[in-house]
């Protein structure tokens, strides 16, 4: 059961989240390649990687978004990125 302080907590959460959204409407991620080092970013609405940081999968919060967009976003989370250019010369390696 949830106590009234997580109740507080939650709402106060969300508020902050809705004036995040309305200051910057838009994240910035950045993700580096683990085997150049170089680095990509992308730009998603802030509201919509709430969403994703709360658990939606991705391809549910971005269903339009390609593959290699989709991976900036995952490797901006998560720290390990391979860059498209990368993944296709291991493509070509076999
Ligand atoms: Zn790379």
């Amino acid at each position: 059961m949830k106590g009234q302080q997580d109740l507080f907590r939650e709402q106060n959460l969300e508020q902050v989240r809705a004036i995040k959204v309305r200051l910057s409407p838009l994240t910035q991620l950045e993700a580096e390649c683990c085997e150049c080092n170089q680095r990509d970013a992308i730009s998603v609405p802030t509201d919509e990687f709430y969403r994703f940081k709360d658990g939606e999968l991705v391809q549910n919060v971005w269903p339009k978004m390609s593959a290699a967009h989709r991976e900036i976003i995952l490797g901006a989370i998560n720290r390990v990125y391979v860059c498209d250019r990368c993944w296709s010369m291991f493509d070509e390696r076999g």
